[in-house]
């Protein structure tokens, strides 16, 4: 089954994970099934329930990606109500805290055709923003500039550990995805990129290779349950097991450090994780400086050079332009202060609908359709309402910015390095004789 996150196609297919939007901040993760065990009989498929309505799957699977979808004419809701508080009892249980605000939606009333929804298909961005958390996760200005800096392209093995939430591993398998899912790579020297995940805690490796799975990414992405401090980064047996042959390694555990011992090109025993024929990119991602010092060290005496540190500090900047129109004296380009009672009237009617305006394009179809209500009705008594004078018309303005201080984000510490390929006399024989004949 090729992966939405890889190669979505123009609809969505049953079986697959799609993110239904309910707002711009709210969006529910879903496989899309043409059946469901607690709705059976019924042939509308598993139905997801919304406080804007039912939403049955047989009216999403088969529908373009980016379709808007109507709630169901049909009150699904009724028998669907006990399949929710079903599933709303299993998300307070088996994710406590962690996925409040989808089961707070799934318990929301369900009546028939309230609303619609927005489905779309997954990208590790919406992914990292929609998915059950079970631990802190990457968020994308981390993950992105990580990326970058481990080299990461089409073709190359990540080593990953803890694999937490799997926010970092969709980002990293897109990454390396050299187009061939599951397939021979396009020719032999090609190496099909993969993600290798390590994870101690048994639950949180099991549920990720379930997603690994639902999401199409088998093959590409391979969870292994284990404590990397102790038994390392070999695949399979953790003393005779298969090399991952890495040259990109992220490491999002509490004490790095520890597991630096075993990312050697010559360990004492077994192979190395390493890829021998590649210069290796390194990072990990600490919260506290103390934790990023000591890495630093351990990384020091390991002979890995380029050690550097980094704070992603990331802001949405809003840029404005000033509003500026002609001052008492006809200047054109000064801002506009409001000179009478009349002017200041105007003003505010325009900052008004200007708000409104904004607020409008943030709603979502009820709202928007109770708001256009709201609307038709101010629009009735303004016209009965005393003539203002002309709103004045600006011009260009001086631009200003002010920062967006909310953007979900963890800020740790990143610590970069990076250690050579060794350098043997067949290597550079091999040099030497291409460099003969090439001259
Ligand atoms: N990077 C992940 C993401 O983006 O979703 C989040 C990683 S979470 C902060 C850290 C994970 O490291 C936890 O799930 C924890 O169980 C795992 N971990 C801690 N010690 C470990 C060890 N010795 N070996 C493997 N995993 C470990």
């Amino acid at each position: 089954m090729p992966s939405p996150f890889l190669t979505p196609g123009v609809n969505a297919g049953a079986d697959t994970l799609a993110l239904l939007h309910l707002r711009r901040d709210q969006i529910m993760p879903t496989i899309l099934r043409t059946y469901d065990d607690q709705n059976e009989g019924y042939s509308e498929g598993k139905v997801s329930n919304t406080r804007f309505g039912s939403f049955p799957h047989s009216t999403m699977i088969g529908q373009p990606w980016g379709s808007q979808i109507a709630a169901s004419k049909v009150d699904t809701g009724s028998r669907g109500r006990k399949a929710t508080k079903r599933k709303a009892d299993d998300l307070d249980e088996s994710t406590p805290g962690a996925d409040e605000e989808t089961a707070a939606s799934f318990k929301q009333p369900v009546t028939a055709s309230s609303g619609f929804l927005h489905m779309t298909y997954p990208t590790p961005e919406s992914w990292t923003l929609s998915l059950p958390h079970r631990t802190q996760v990457v968020y994308t200005p981390d993950y992105s500039y990580i990326l970058h800096r481990l080299r990461a392209r089409p073709g190359c093995t990540v080593i990953e550990a803890g694999a937490g939430s799997g926010s970092f591993t969709h980002a990293s398998v897109r990454a390396v995805f050299n187009g061939y899912p599951g397939g021979e790579p396009a020719t032999k020297k090609q190496r099909l990129g993969k993600v290798c995940s390590f994870e101690f805690h048994e639950q949180r490796a099991l549920r990720v290779r379930e997603e690994i799975t639902d999401h199409g990414l088998d093959g590409l992405v391979e969870v292994t349950h284990r404590d990397v401090y102790e038994d390392g980064f070999l695949l399979g047996d953790p003393k005779t097991g298969r090399s991952p042959q890495a040259s990109a390694i992220f490491l999002d555990l509490p004490a790095p450090w520890l597991a630096l011992k075993h990312l050697v090109r010559n360990p004492e025993s077994g192979e190395s994780p390493l890829d021998p024929n590649s210069t290796v990119y390194l990072c990990t991602f600490s919260p506290c400086l103390e934790q990023a010092e000591r890495t630093i060290r351990t990384m020091r005496k390991l002979s890995w050079l380029n050690i550097s540190m980094v704070e992603v500090q990331h802001n949405r900047i809003d840029v404005k332009r000033e509003r500026v129109g002609l001052d008492a004296e006809g200047v054109r380009g000064a801002t506009v202060f409001p000179r009478t009672v009349d002017e200041a009237v105007n003003k505010l009617r325009t900052d008004e609908q200007r708000a409104k305006r904004f607020r409008l394009a943030h709603m979502d179809g009820e709202e928007q359709f109770a708001a256009a209500k709201d609307d038709e009705k101010e629009k009735a008594a303004a016209a009965a309402a005393a003539q203002g004078p002309p709103v004045p018309v600006y011009n260009m303005g001086r631009l200003t910015h002010r920062s967006e201080p909310e953007l979900r984000t963890h800020t740790s510490y990143l610590v970069f390095a990076i250690l050579p390929r060794d350098w043997t006399e067949e290597d550079e024989q091999r040099c030497r004789q291409k460099w003969l004949s090439d001259i």
